[in-house]
């Protein structure tokens, strides 16, 4: 069959042809571009593969571009890279690849086309298109992926056991394509998941965590996180979410099954947002819950405090996942431990004071925190779910009216630190801190006005109570 070539690849396909023809290299497109060109998605990054030497090939391919552009040469790895237009092409000389039991890192040689197909993940991911003369786009499938991309199949083009235990990620890797392709994982394929599930050992944290921001990136990523648990990898990569699942039956009472509602919420999130971040808050807003359950005869199952302890959590999860310690896991942090919070202000009970507490701790999250929360709604009770929403509305409205009224989101209280210390001829220490949380506590409940006078009043008075004079 031939890969239809299109008018903007014409050119580069071109020239591509005619550097590996001059010297001497069969030259072919792999991997990821060529399926993703069949089934009409996206591809970015353009892979070629040559019979012969791919710096080599890169170097003269550049000569013939306009402009030239700059090649960035891996010599350890034998690949170089250039960029054109807005493309990224990689070029590599065909290998083969075999593997130890101990390692992942594989035995590498010169090899022939057949061989680099042999060592890659899958048959859609084992497509090949000539840019030779005499077979010039012609798609090279030895293991049927054509078929496989028209029947939605993520299978592994040699033995399954082989293919996961060679490289364990593929592993990661399935599951991530069927995900993110909306494809069926071949029963065989399937099976080995749960079968080598433990080699995933072996690879490290920053690779896993690179394959799950991916399944977060889909927009349903319930489906990658149920093939993750169905097949155990989830109880290995991550603990604290599987320990999400089951439910537990007392005296007849019982409570829903964390893990599922935790995809849920996750699902519903997402075609509201494409920050991963707000995503993830999704995933781990409940993940203190197992170890915050408790049975109560007279309330049922409790789980207080699991959005305090949660917030403990995030930053211990991310620093296991080699996630971000910066202000994206803070932003995380910050969501889990609030997302309770909206709930709270149930109808009866909205004060302007409350409604002022949240704004200056949400600040400029508040709405993605509310996002969070209507997320959160996942019960199948029609009513209800009206009445949350409803309640969310007027939370939403008060939300509106105490911010334009008072300005909180990002409220600095109007009397710093250095005029309390000027004022009363102190050095930084605990009665600063004690007497700017009251200005700011009386501020938020109302007590006082937002505003200079009023805040320096209170000062004066509060540190009187403390036995502080003012200097002069
Ligand atoms: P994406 O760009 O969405 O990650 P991709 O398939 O293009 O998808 P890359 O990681 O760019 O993925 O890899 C390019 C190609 O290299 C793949 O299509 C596959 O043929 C091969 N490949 C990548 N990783 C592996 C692996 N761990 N084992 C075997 N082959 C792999």
């Amino acid at each position: 069959m031939l890969f239809s070539i299109r008018p903007y690849e014409r050119k580069i396909f071109e020239l591509i042809r005619e550097a590996g023809k001059e010297l001497n290299y069969p030259v072919y497109v792999v991997g990821g571009y060529v399926r993703d060109r069949i089934i009409g998605r996206d591809s970015k990054d353009l892979d070629i593969v040559c019979l012969g030497n791919g710096i080599e090939l890169a170097k003269h391919l550049a000569t013939k571009l306009r402009p030239i552009p700059r090649i960035a040469v891996y010599s350890r790895f034998g690949t170089a890279m250039i960029k054109h237009q807005s493309i990224e092409i990689e070029f590599v000389g065909a290998r083969k690849e075999s593997y130890r039991h101990d390692s992942r890192k594989p035995i590498v040689e010169e090899g022939s086309l057949e061989d680099d197909q042999n060592r890659r993940d899958f048959t859609i991911n084992a497509l090949a298109v000539s840019l030779n003369d005499e077979n010039y786009g012609e798609i090279i499938d030895p293991f049927g992926g054509l078929f496989h991309l028209e029947d939605k199949t993520i299978k592994t083009p040699l033995d399954p056991g082989a293919t996961f235990s060679d490289d364990p990620l593929r592993m990661l890797r399935a599951i991530r394509f069927a995900a993110q392709l909306d494809f069926e994982i071949e029963a065989d394929t399937y099976l080995a998941l749960s079968k080598f599930k433990n080699r995933l050992g072996i690879i490290s944290k920053e690779r896993i965590t690179g394959e799950l921001m991916k399944i977060m990136a889909t927009p349903k990523p319930s489906v990658g996180f149920k093939l993750l648990f169905d097949t155990g990898i989830l109880e290995i990569i991550f603990p604290e979410l599987h320990r999400l699942y089951g439910v537990e039956l007392r005296n007849g009472i019982a409570h829903k099954d964390n893990f599922y509602h935790t995809l849920q919420v996750l699902d519903n999130i997402c075609p509201h947002t494409e920050n991963i971040w707000l995503r993830w808050a999704a995933l781990l807003h409940d993940i203190a819950k197992p170890p915050t359950k408790r049975f109560n005869d007279k309330v049922g199952w409790t789980f207080h405090g699991h959005e305090a302890l949660g917030g403990i959590m995030v930053p211990k999860i991310f620093k296991k996942m080699k996630l971000p310690l910066d202000h994206k896991m803070k932003y995380v942090q910050k969501l889990v431990r609030l997302h309770l919070r909206p709930i709270s202000l149930t109808n009866e009970n909205i004060t302007d004071s409350a409604i002022r507490r949240l704004l200056f701790d949400a600040g400029d999250d508040i709405e993605d925190l509310m996002t969070l929360c209507r997320a959160d709604i996942t019960s199948k009770n029609d009513a209800k779910v009206k009445r949350y929403l409803k309640n969310y509305e007027i939370v939403q409205q008060k939300l509106k009216e105490v911010e334009e009224k008072d300005h909180i989101r990002n409220w600095q209280p109007p009397i710093t630190g250095d005029l309390i210390m000027e004022t009363f001829g102190l050095k930084p220490g605990r009665e600063v801190g004690v007497l700017k949380t009251a200005i700011r506590e009386a501020i938020l409940d109302g007590d006082i006005n937002n505003e200079y006078s009023a805040a320096f009043d209170f000062l004066l008075e509060k540190a009187k109570e403390i036995g502080l004079q003012p200097v002069n």
